[in-house]
């Protein structure tokens, strides 16, 4: 199986995924916007087993109850998101969800839709065909 690499901006935090994304996507919702400065963010997920953090390890940050983003304490990328498992009616343990352009390779990732598109910021101008969600 193939093994893809990522990590953080100086390098501190490196993790490797099993085989590629299974899912990606672009969310615009404020929070992302806030905590990874930018305006939406691209993630993916992997079945939680494929996921490794092979060195360093990630700070957390639970400003919503139950809901975890995963940063490096030296620079600051934000790489993960988790959720408790009984949010949203969805199984959260049995993903990894990382912030795709982390991945050393990010062009490999293939984004199927735009989610929170309500939070969208007006000077975003979207040309893709990809499926748009108010929310998730
Ligand atoms: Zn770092
Ligand atoms: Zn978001």
């Amino acid at each position: 199986m193939e093994i893809l690499k990522g990590g953080c901006y100086c390098g501190a935090i490196r993790y490797e995924i099993t085989g590629p994304p299974r899912w990606s996507g672009h969310c615009h919702c404020r929070s992302c916007q806030l905590a990874l400065g930018g305006a939406f963010v691209t993630w993916s997920k992997v079945a939680a087993a494929d996921f490794t953090i092979t060195s360093g390890s990630l700070k957390q940050i639970e400003k919503t109850l139950g809901i975890r983003r995963g940063f490096c304490g030296d620079c600051g990328t934000t790489l993960t998101y988790a959720a408790d498992s009984e949010m949203a009616g969805q199984d959260w343990s049995a993903d990894a969800w990382f912030a795709a352009t982390t991945l050393d390779d990010p062009s490999v990732v293939e984004p199927k839709a735009h989610v929170f598109v309500s939070h969208q910021q007006p000077w975003i101008k979207l040309a893709d065909q990809l499926p748009r969600f108010e929310e998730f």
